[in-house]
């Protein structure tokens, strides 16, 4: 542990459940920033609890949620959405008091309703969501920069004790990132429209590919980088967690979709009625956003589709990308 993040009191046991891409991160991060005195790693799975022992990610590591969380000031639950309320039932009753629980899940709506209800009195609970990953899952796939100069986003019920809010905030801060504080419900719509549509465009773009008959599988990937390459980037994202993230922000995303299949109409009518203005005004526009993005520091302007290599993290064949 390094001797700690100045300005930031560290934790003195943090519990971090689920080792994979994200849970892996933050271990790492709070480990390089000395953020907790102790940090315990649960994973349900005895091939992860050894692949995280080697990989040295954790004090200690157990497959024991409800025993693991006696004494913690702060508990992380880093798996699937669907997955939260369960665990938020199994580990409730062990919570020590005044221990803060928080999530990273891609959806904040149903995190809200799922794990409040099971958390007693006396624990706050303040969720957020990492606006950051890769394609990549497992205690491999994660490394302590992941979360740096990304967005985090807080989304505590109203009444959450302000002071715990306050100490998620620094504690995010403390890893890079930047924070903002939002509803659930805003969050489920901004990220239905920045991740959760884009993610359905992937797959379902990818899998149409897939089902061409005129066009060989050899074809698609020998042609791919004619702009297929960067949807199968995003297409092969882990199958569980944006299954869980369509089924719990199912209203949102509709509502979405409804906008983009009429903005796709538009599209589709242009190009029949060669409307070459139309599309030239469009695309304009969008290179506006895409320049936009990159002003903030969200992306480069590197040629490589604007994604930025960083170094691979270790047990990683290929380096990470930022996305
Ligand atoms: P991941 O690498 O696949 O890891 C998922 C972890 O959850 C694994 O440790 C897995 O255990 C555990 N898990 C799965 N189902 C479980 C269950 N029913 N009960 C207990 N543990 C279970 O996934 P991830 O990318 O870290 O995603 C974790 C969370 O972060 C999700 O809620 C996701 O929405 C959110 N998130 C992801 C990204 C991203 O880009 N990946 C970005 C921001 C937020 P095993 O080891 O046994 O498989």
């Amino acid at each position: 542990m390094s001797a700690g993040k100045p300005g930031f009191t560290p934790f003195k046991r943090l519990v971090i459940i689920g080792v994979g891409l994200i849970g892996s991160s933050i271990a790492r991060a709070a480990r390089k920033h000395g953020l907790a005195e102790e940090i315990v790693a649960v994973d349900r799975d005895a091939d992860v609890r050894a692949r995280v022992t080697a990989l040295g990610l954790a004090d200690r590591v157990t497959g024991d949620a409800s025993k693991a969380v006696v004494e913690a000031d702060h508990v992380i639950l880093c798996v699937p959405v669907m997955a939260n309320g369960a665990l938020a039932a199994a580990i409730g009753p062990h919570l020590a008091k005044g221990a803060i629980v928080s999530d990273v899940g891609s959806v904040k709506g149903s995190v809200v309703r799922d794990v409040a209800p099971h958390l007693p009195k006396g624990i706050a609970f303040v969720p957020a969501h990492p606006v950051a990953g890769t394609e990549h899952s497992g205690p491999e796939a994660g490394f302590a920069e992941l979360f740096v100069n990304r967005w985090s986003i807080l989304t505590p019920p109203e009444g959450t004790d302000e002071a715990a809010t306050a100490r998620i905030r620094a504690f995010w801060e403390a890893m890079g990132a930047n924070v903002e504080i939002m509803t659930p419900e805003h969050h489920d719509l901004v990220l239905a429209i920045t991740s959760h549509v884009p993610h359905l465009i992937a797959y379902n773009i990818v899998g149409t590919a897939a089902d061409m008959e005129k066009v060989t599988q050899s074809e698609v990937i020998k042609f791919s980088a004619g702009g297929f390459r960067d949807f199968t980037r995003i297409a092969a994202s882990d199958p569980t967690m944006w299954r869980d993230v369509f089924l719990t922000n199912k209203d949102a995303v509709l509502e979405m979709l409804g906008r983009f299949n009429e903005d796709l109409l538009a599209l589709q009518r242009m190009i029949r009625w060669g409307d070459g203005d139309g599309l030239h005004e469009l695309f304009t526009r969008t290179r506006t956003i895409r320049r936009g993005i990159i002003a903030s520091g969200q992306e480069t302007p590197a040629p490589d589709f604007g994604r930025r290599s960083i170094p691979p993290a270790p047990g990683n064949v290929e380096p990470e990308k930022i996305r």
